[in-house]
């Protein structure tokens, strides 16, 4: 049998869960990168007891800096992004590596404001106006950090707004989450699109034509397209290529042995202290939520290890 008639399956199985397409159109001139992650938002959503529209802003950073990702030079970079607004969130943090993981959190989990005049999560309200910090870190380097304005609050325009402004790439992303009325996530998603050196002003103007108008990224979700068909519905008329299918998730490192590194940062007063108090001390993860406790036996321990 050729090669061409065999099913990849393992494509396949991938496309059925949370993932991400990357393709290229205009003769390589057109970047693009769209993201289903569904499974990926409610999990921090669970982790996090978020309310609806804080849901709504950290599941559109997560996604922007998945996609993100997909620019990274290195397998073992890191992309952090940091949201610092005015609003009643406060801040939003969120990583994501070169396998398609991604955790994150918002500083005010349990903000509640009425809809924006559209009838939707006033997530600009929610963030505010304020800064979008990217910073990328390569093992042995200094991180690469770099600091714009916030466009709009509304996650989509400022990742724009950071890549016009920081790397002079004409860009336009849209992410979008939806949530049920008993705040579960109903569908998440995004698309990332840019053009490379050597673009022309009709490419833009064609680009520009093309993206106006387009219905957001979750009604599409919600006519049962996924990545691969919103990429093809906004570039089919620029000769859109897939080039890789690859999975998404949800995912925070912290273990035990992380958690006994951060109690270590605690101080060895604080330690002693809670040694002769014979207190737990409890580690808690901003990212996952979880907790970690260690025991005064362990804490003794590590006060002996550090000797
Ligand atoms: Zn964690």
């Amino acid at each position: 049998m050729p090669e061409d008639n065999v099913i990849d399956f393992a494509t396949e199985k991938i496309r059925r869960g949370d993932h991400m397409v990357r393709g290229t159109a205009a003769d390589g001139l057109i970047r693009a990168i769209a993201v289903t992650a569904r499974d990926t938002v409610e999990t921090a959503h669970q982790n996090h007891s978020t309310s609806s529209v804080a849901t709504a802003a950290l599941g559109r950073l997560m996604m922007g800096a998945l996609m993100m990702s997909t620019t990274m030079k290195s397998e073992d970079e890191l992309l952090t992004l940091q949201i610092a607004g005015d609003g009643p969130l406060g801040g939003i943090t969120v990583t994501a590596n070169s396998k398609g993981q991604v955790k994150g959190f918002v500083n005010h989990p349990n903000v509640w404001l009425p809809p924006n005049g559209r009838g939707k999560l006033d997530v600009g309200g929610a963030v505010g106006s304020g800064s979008l910090t990217v910073i990328r870190d390569m093992p042995g380097a200094e991180p690469y950090t770099s600091q714009v304005g916030l466009v709009s609050g509304e996650i989509g325009d400022d990742l724009a707004g950071y890549f016009v402004l920081s790397d002079q790439i004409p860009t336009s992303v849209g992410v979008g989450v939806l949530v049920n009325s008993d705040t579960t996530v109903r569908q998440a998603g995004g698309f990332l699109i840019q053009l490379m050196p050597g673009y022309d002003d009709e490419l833009i103007d064609r680009l520009e034509a093309a993206l106006t108008g387009v219905s957001s990224v979750t009604d599409m979700l919600e006519r049962g397209m996924g990545p691969s068909e919103i990429l093809e519905s906004l570039l089919g008329d620029f000769g859109y290529q897939e080039l890789e299918v690859s999975p998404v998730e949800f995912h925070c490192g912290c273990n035990h042995e992380r958690a006994k590194r951060a109690a270590l940062a605690l101080g060895e007063d604080e330690l002693r202290d809670m040694i002769a108090k014979d207190e737990t001390a409890e580690i808690y993860c901003h990212f996952c939520g979880k907790r970690h406790y260690l025991t005064p036996d362990e804490l003794r321990d590590l006060l002996s290890d550090k000797d």
